[in-house]
């Protein structure tokens, strides 16, 4: 993408509405617009980042077995009389009528609608287990819709669920959710600890929050200091395996939020110098509700002895839109963003610094076209801005590389490469920075 076509409309002012640094780098760095309390546009620099990290969470969930589906974001009223939760969830539901004055609401979240689709289809324990996600727009009507995108009304969430004939095989279900998120935040470069956690509204007994530790988190939370150190998964993991081991280490580890902490227990089993207090965001929750909506809903499936029984479910939601501001908190400094690579615009910033000399614009374009065509995304800042700004820009965006051509360095043969993350630059061809790049 050259610069001069694309829409990157960078602030040089920090926006006063913005109370924390996330927020404050997506307005200055052109990745979001608000259009209402708690509801943005998402701009084409911060849609790209959604999409990443949305596929990222896709080929997770993917490889642990879900089903891919799109739900819609309206719901029918009625369907959530059956589970009881349309007057239970109050005012943070979205109550919208249509031109026949039926009732609809802007689906929260899913239970009732895949419970609806599950029990349409599915009649047999042979058809199990299964689990069916999505990654949708939901609503809630937040009361302090806050901090840009980390509380939004309107805001991406992926959401799975998953169907076993028993309480042992949602176990497995919900373990192998618990293995797919460890892995999914990971890959987005972050460290998000699977801490204890109450129902709330969604309901159930076993539920799980993963939270990354954040001094603007909006959660008090309790660790032994060791559990950052844990081993994540890797891509072999088998799913069809015995995941228990996995969940029994990073479980066994004291971690919880405030709501489910207890002090007692923190200080019998955490030696004192492990013991971190601190703050987090909560950016995935996993429940495991057994009969809740099934039993309800009426959602049977025969055994293999014939007999009907209702399902047993859990839902598994990561906060997609969420992430994009949790990823910033954890990773920026002064100047700007800091993408992990897997989730980054673009992976490489070319700057030409003198835009209309002849051998520094034959030289960007040769190493446009070939990472271009290498699969390397490039935003070629092709303007004629001075190179302190430019300099600057790319420190705001944030991208992981940055292949600054000049006319003095060209006489010499050299470009230079500046690392984003480390702040080190060499000089070197530009056949090795593109080896290096690609
Ligand atoms: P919170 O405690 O922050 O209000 P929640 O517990 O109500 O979140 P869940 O029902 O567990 O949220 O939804 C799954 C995920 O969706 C959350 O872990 C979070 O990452 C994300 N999420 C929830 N509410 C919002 C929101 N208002 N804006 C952005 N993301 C959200
Ligand atoms: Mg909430
Ligand atoms: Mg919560
Ligand atoms: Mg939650």
């Amino acid at each position: 993408m050259r610069l001069s076509r694309y829409f990157l409309p960078t602030l040089k002012e920090n926006p006063a509405e913005a109370q924390i640094v996330s927020h404050r780098l997506m307005l200055r760095s052109g990745m979001i617009r608000q259009e209402a309390a708690g509801i943005y546009a998402w701009l084409p620099l911060g849609f790209r980042v959604l999409q990443n990290i949305e596929q990222i969470v896709r080929e997770e969930m993917d490889r642990a077995g879900a089903i891919e589906l799109l739900m819609p974001t309206l719901q029918l009223a009625d369907l959530w009389r059956e589970s009881g939760r349309y007057d239970a969830y109050g005012p943070e539901m979205l109550r919208i009528k249509d031109r026949h004055e039926r009732e609809l609401l802007y689906g929260p979240t899913n239970e009732e609608m895949i419970t609806e689709i599950f029990r349409s289809y599915v009649k047999s324990y042979r058809n199990l287990p299964v689990n069916l996600y999505h990654t949708q727009w939901k609503f809630r009507d937040e009361q302090r819709p806050r901090f840009g995108v980390m509380r939004g009304r309107e805001f991406l969430m992926k959401d799975a669920y998953s169907f076993d004939l028993d309480e042992a095989g949602a176990r497995l279900s919900y373990n192998r959710m618990f293995v797919a998120y460890l892995r999914i935040f990971a890959r987005l470069g972050l460290k998000a600890i699977p801490m204890r956690a109450e129902t709330g509204p969604i309901g159930g007994d076993l539920s799980h929050e993963f939270i990354i530790l954040a001094e603007t988190g909006e959660s008090g939370v309790f660790i032994d200091k060791n559990v950052l150190d844990l081993p994540v998964p890797g891509e072999d993991v088998d799913y069809d395996g015995d995941l228990t081991p996995i969940i029994k280490q990073w479980t066994d580890l004291y971690a919880a939020t405030e709501d489910v902490h207890d002090a007692e227990r923190f200080a019998r089993e955490v030696p004192e110098e492990r013991r971190v207090a601190t703050r987090g965001i909560e950016v995935g929750q996993i429940f495991y509700f057994g009969t809740k909506y099934s039993q309800a809903m009426k959602a049977v499936v025969s055994g293999p002895d014939g007999v009907e029984r209702p399902v047993h479910g859990g839902s598994y939601g990561v906060g997609v839109s969420r992430l994009v501001g949790g990823i910033i908190e954890a990773s920026h400094d002064d100047n700007g963003i800091i993408w992990p690579e897997g989730v980054a615009p673009f992976k490489v910033g070319l700057v030409n610094l003198k835009v209309g000399d002849a051998e520094a614009d034959a030289a960007c374009n040769e190493l446009y076209e070939k990472l271009t065509k290498a699969g390397v995304s490039v935003l070629y800042d092709d303007t004629d801005e001075r190179a302190g700004a430019k300099f600057s820009n790319m420190d705001l965006i944030g991208l992981p590389w940055q292949l600054v051509v000049g006319p003095r360095g060209l006489k010499s043969g050299v470009v230079e490469l500046k690392n984003r993350a480390t702040g080190e630059r060499i000089e070197l061809s530009p056949e090795a920075a593109l080896n290096k790049l690609t």
